[in-house]
């Protein structure tokens, strides 16, 4: 083969450093973008879905880049984490949604996602509790949502800032809940209060045909576990009936609304006399 031998370890080796330049390119301008301050919160209404009453938002990063626009956040996340860079970044939105959420009608609550890098940081609770704290949002109102893979890291590492920061009332989630290695095993290693389903399984509900016994099973183990659960991903009045029919939730999806910048959440709520 032409790129047989030292050949094919010279493509290779090549090919591995334009991959590294473009990455370290991308990680500099994230770097800048965090400078100019480019990433900003979004907001998704979370509802609750027997009394379609508005409870609270999640936070969704969105990086708005000058060259690209409005950026994904499953394009820089990742990125952001290999990087550590997402310390700086996440508390940086956790500040300002903090902010935003302090004008906020004092029911509602705020949901931020926690990658597993961050709970591996002894510091990182004691930061954002300070950032509770300067701001004045409750700890009861704040929601933090992490996935599975966090409970691959130094488990008692992560028990540690989880167990800090729920001592000081910040509720605990177990977000996209099936997707990864899920067992009770799992579930029991941390005192989670809250578990989301994925909107992969929610999807299901609007298949014809569609295994919707998976939705109805997590619901149901949320209820004998004492655990609320809210679906993501509700797209259809059809899923939503669906998911009324298992039993009390929350929920999110488009069907409620997109995740919103500041300024339309802020006129949403002002409309409905919540700001
Ligand atoms: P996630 O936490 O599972 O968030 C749900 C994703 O589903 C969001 O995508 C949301 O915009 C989208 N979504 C909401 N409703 C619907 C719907 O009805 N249908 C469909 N198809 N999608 C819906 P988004 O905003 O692109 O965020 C993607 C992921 O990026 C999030 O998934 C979360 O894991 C991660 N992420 C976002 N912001 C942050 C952050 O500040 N920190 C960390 N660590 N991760 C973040
Ligand atoms: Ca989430
Ligand atoms: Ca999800
Ligand atoms: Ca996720």
């Amino acid at each position: 083969a032409k790129h047989g031998g030292r050949n094919q370890a010279t493509w290779f080796e090549e090919a591995m450093e334009t991959e590294l330049q473009a990455r370290s390119g991308f990680e500099e301008r994230i770097r800048r973008g965090i400078a100019q301050g480019e990433f900003v919160p979004y907001y998704q209404q979370q509802i609750d879905l027997e009394t379609g009453e508005l409870v609270g938002f999640e936070m969704l990063a969105r990086w708005n880049s000058p060259e690209d626009g409005l950026v994904s956040p499953d394009l820089f996340i990742s990125v952001a984490e290999e990087t550590g860079l997402i310390c700086e970044l996440s508390e940086m939105l956790i500040a300002q949604a903090l902010e935003d959420a302090m004008q906020w009608d004092p029911r509602l609550t705020l949901s931020v996602n926690i990658s597993s890098v961050q709970l591996c940081d002894p510091w990182f609770a004691q930061r954002l509790l300070r950032l509770l704290n300067e701001t004045g949002f409750p700890a009861k109102r704040f929601d933090i949502e992490i996935t599975e893979n966090c409970l691959n890291e130094d488990l008692g590492a992560v028990r540690a800032v989880i167990t800090s920061l729920k001592n000081q009332g910040v509720n605990v989630t177990l977000d996209d809940f099936g997707t990864g290695y899920s067992s009770l095993a799992r579930l029991k290693a941390l005192p989670f209060d809250k578990l989301k389903i994925d909107k992969t399984f929610v999807a299901e509900l609007s298949k014809e045909g569609g295994n919707t016994k998976f939705v109805e099973a997590i619901v149901s183990l949320g209820a004998g576990l004492d655990l609320p659960v809210t679906a993501e991903g509700i797209e259809t009045k059809e899923v939503l009936e669906a998911l009324r029919k298992f039993g009390k939730l929350k929920g999110q999806g488009y069907l409620y609304g997109r995740p919103e910048d500041s300024r339309t959440t802020n006129d949403l709520l002002s409309a409905r006399k919540l700001l």
